[in-house]
């Protein structure tokens, strides 16, 4: 199993590493809202200039904002964290845009997810698929602007990054005052 080799790896970091004590308020006073893609981890943040201590990362699968929780971290990062600004960042070649509802549902009945549970619901709008990486990074901007526990004085930009050149393009430019 993975965790032995990570507990054995952590044996190793630790002997190496300085401590240090650092604020948990993000430095650059900024929330990022972006994918878990395997790929983004130790390459948006040098793309972006952010290192440790910098920003809050609220990651899901596709960036998206389907639930309440993404709502709930970013408004944790304003109020209690002090962020300022908010970056919902995609990507392009991303997953969660080529989601094949047949062959997930297939691959979930056969794991043991109640078929039933699974007629219930569309299984695509629930696991958070997308139609297009850049429509969802305007998209997820406008379901973050819109909620009434989200501030009005706090600019949510919208952000794509090319996963192989590293370039990043703005859609969607946050300004400060912002009319829901
Ligand atoms: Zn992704």
């Amino acid at each position: 199993m993975m965790l032995d080799e990570v507990m054995k790896n952590n044996a190793n970091f630790v002997k190496e590493f300085e401590p240090k004590k650092m604020s948990h308020i993000p430095q650059k006073k900024l929330a990022i809202v972006t994918c878990m893609d395997t790929r983004l981890t130790g390459f948006l943040e040098p793309a972006m200039g952010i290192g440790r201590g910098d920003a809050k990362i609220i990651k899901n699968a596709g960036n998206a904002a389907v639930d309440r929780d993404v709502i709930r971290s970013v408004a944790a990062a304003i109020y209690a964290l002090g962020a300022e600004e908010v970056m919902v960042v995609g990507h392009y070649d991303c997953g969660m845009a080529n989601v094949d509802q047949e062959k997930l549902e297939n691959t979930m009945k056969e794991r043991g997810v109640d078929e039933k549970l699974l007629s219930d619901i569309d299984l695509k709008d629930w696991i958070g698929a997308i139609d297009g990486e850049e429509e969802n990074v305007v998209e997820v901007v406008e379901k973050i602007k819109e909620s009434p526990f989200i501030p009005e004085d706090v600019p949510i930009h919208g952000l794509i990054i090319d996963l192989y050149e590293g370039k990043i393009k703005v859609l969607v430019e946050g300004n400060i005052t912002q009319l829901h």
